[in-house]
């Protein structure tokens, strides 16, 4: 048990020094375990790049091109710890000189709808944003946009504008991330489009465990899995014990981490040990409603609708609270039978395999 915990999560920062001889060795394949946080939309700060290091982590998946101001400056101010990456051999590099990689991921492709014009979407910009290291995109937050219904709007299809933007995300070999904030009924009309590539569900969790409308579906997730894609697991609580009949419930009480690991217990019997992978969702320094009060210029925060969302600063999952604590699943799947080949893939093999095959290098 404890040689899996150490072999899956502590991977980056307890064996930097030992692998920085490698540095530039960028055909060799990669060996050793490298720990992929599939979705972390916190603050670019230095404290948050310490946090992700200190909790074993790589591969810092989250906010970046074309959503934070000062990316750049920021990265090659600390371009000691944290490095923008557009490729697995950058992340091989990234690690093998002992900085953490960080991945730019867009949660939907709202930021097309804001710089067109109504009713068109930018979407040709996207191919501005991949040039500057875009490699992850979604579809609609939680709500209907121009491109496809968000959870909140399940039953709204991919529409003409979603199908130009499935194809363009493809023809620039971006990872097309859809479920959780995307609706089911787009996600499946995306997935249509999508054969012989894989694609994601970033962040979400089991539907079939919890019915929050943020959650994706069994069937969904059999699709997903389908392609060859992962399906990146939360520590969101509401995602862990609120349903549609919560939504008088100020907050959602906190759950244990046992109803967390559940979670990965349920998608390996549902879709397999392939397709699961970390996506925590922590906002550390970010606010609990980023990016909603952004979309509404009233301030309001719509897309946080009750039946999904408790009210008030979000909580996480005991045990699984900040990205310091990701020992604690390696450990607990530990516990739970996993071995430690199964961790590893959900620690990050998963994703590189995807990241592999979609990017192409
Ligand atoms: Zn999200």
């Amino acid at each position: 048990m404890v040689q899996a915990k150490r072999d899956a999560a502590a991977a980056g920062v307890g064996s930097a020094g030992a692998v920085a001889s490698e540095a530039g060795a960028s055909q060799e394949p990669i060996r050793e375990p490298i720990v992929v946080n599939g979705t972390d939309p916190s603050a670019l700060t230095v404290e948050a790049v310490e946090a992700q290091k200190a909790g074993g982590v790589n591969v810092w998946v989250g906010s970046g091109v074309g959503e934070v101001d000062g990316f750049r400056d920021f990265m090659a101010k600390n371009s000691n710890a944290i490095v923008p990456v557009s490729s697995v051999a950058d992340i091989r590099d990234a690690h093998s000189g002992g900085r953490l990689a960080h991945v730019s991921q867009w949660q939907s492709a709202d930021q097309l709808v804001l710089q067109g014009s109504y009713p068109m979407p930018a979407i040709s910009a996207l191919a501005d944003y991949h040039a500057l290291g875009l490699r992850i995109c979604g579809i609609a937050y939680n709500l209907a946009n121009a491109f496809g219904g968000g959870c909140l709007d399940p039953q709204i299809g991919l529409t003409h504008n979603g199908r130009q933007l499935v194809q363009e995300i493809h023809e620039l070999k971006i990872v097309l991330d859809v479920g959780g904030h995307t609706g089911e009924q787009t996600s499946l009309e995306a997935l249509a489009m999508s054969s012989g590539v894989p694609v994601v569900c970033t962040h979400t969790n089991c539907r079939g465990l919890v019915d929050n409308p943020r959650n994706t579906s069994d069937r969904l997730m059999e699709a997903i899995a389908e392609t060859g894609g992962v399906i990146g697991v939360t520590a969101f609580n509401d995602f862990h014990a609120r349903t549609s009949a919560d939504r008088d419930v100020f907050r959602t009480p906190q759950v244990e981490l046992e109803k967390h690991l559940d979670h990965y217990d349920y998608l390996k019997k549902l879709v397999g040990v392939d397709h699961i992978g970390l996506a925590p969702d922590f906002m550390m320094g970010s606010t609990g409603e980023w990016p909603n009060d952004r979309l509404n210029p009233n301030g309001s925060v719509s897309s946080r609708a009750p039946e999904a969302y408790s009210r008030g600063t979000d909580l996480y999952v005991k045990g699984f609270e900040n990205i310091t604590e990701l020992p604690n699943i390696p450990r607990g799947l530990a516990q739970r039978g996993w071995s430690p080949e199964e961790i590893h893939k959900v620690m990050g093999g998963n994703w590189l395999r995807v990241y592999r095959q979609v990017w192409g290098a």
